[in-house]
């Protein structure tokens, strides 16, 4: 069985060896790296390359999920950092969003062959994987929150965090909404997990800034190597979920 799972590289030293895999894509070369997890095999893809240089508006998100679909992967995990909106969920808080606001103007998020169904965005399978990791890891997971996809790379206005505040979004990103669509597209489960490394602007006195990113993100490190650890030994290839209905039907219309 073939797990993926989009993450910075903090999440490498999961396996204890990683083989390179470069896959070619109508979009560009991705290079995958493999690891064994158990009876699993999981490709670990760096979304911001393994320097942690590409910045969100510039990853390229096509070719990162067709490299995924090419590998043969069926269910994908991403881990990404938000600012929290809401106030309940703190720095360092692991949140399951089960909902999207896809706020991004700029991003090529389609493949353009047909209108998949996304309302909603998130497998439930490893959603339910996910959960059941959290709780048997006696970790916080905040569910059924919905994430607001930004462009970036710039933060958001304080009025513009306060307009989502009032629409009831509870983090901010600038990743997960555009792997979301390309996933279902391609007939991809796909699921996210944020950990929350900022309180968004204009809620806190202290602004986003890098360092202070990466350094939440690094102390948290193995918080989130142990849901991830948990989550992939619950996943299993039984699947109830519709995730790759649209595909499939698109598919069976074109071959026919
Ligand atoms: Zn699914």
């Amino acid at each position: 069985m073939k797990i993926g799972l989009i993450g910075g590289t903090g999440l490498y030293d999961l396996f204890h060896t990683l083989t390179e895999q470069c896959i070619e894509t109508d979009y560009g070369q991705v290079t995958l790296l493999k690891g064994e997890f158990e009876d699993k095999e999981v490709y670990f893809l760096p979304r911001h390359g393994t320097e942690h240089g590409v910045l969100a508006p510039f990853v390229n998100y096509k070719a990162n999920m067709m490299a995924l679909k090419k590998a043969g992967i069926e269910q994908v995990i991403a881990v990404s950092a938000v600012g929290s909106i809401n106030p309940d969920i703190p720095i360092g808080g692991l949140s399951m969003p089960d909902q999207i606001v896809d706020f991004s103007r700029r991003r090529d998020n389609t493949y353009g062959q047909f209108s998949a169904d996304m309302t909603y965005p998130f497998c439930p399978d490893l959603q339910k994987a996910v959960s059941t990791a959290a709780t048997e890891n006696s970790q916080t997971l905040y569910e059924n929150t919905t994430l607001i996809c930004v462009d970036g790379p710039i933060y958001e206005t304080s009025s513009e965090l306060q307009l989502f505040s009032s629409w009831g979004m509870d983090v901010v990103g600038m990743t997960n909404s555009t792997e979301a669509a390309l996933a279902r597209e391609l007939g991809i489960c796909y699921s996210a997990v944020t950990l929350s490394t900022d309180l968004a602007t204009g809620f806190a006195p202290i602004p986003p800034d890098l360092g202070t990113h990466k350094r939440v993100a690094a102390i948290n490190k193995d918080k989130v190597k142990a849901l991830m650890v948990k989550t992939l030994a619950l996943l299993s290839e039984q699947k109830s979920c519709q995730c790759a209905k649209s595909y499939n039907e698109y598919m069976i219309l074109i071959n026919n």
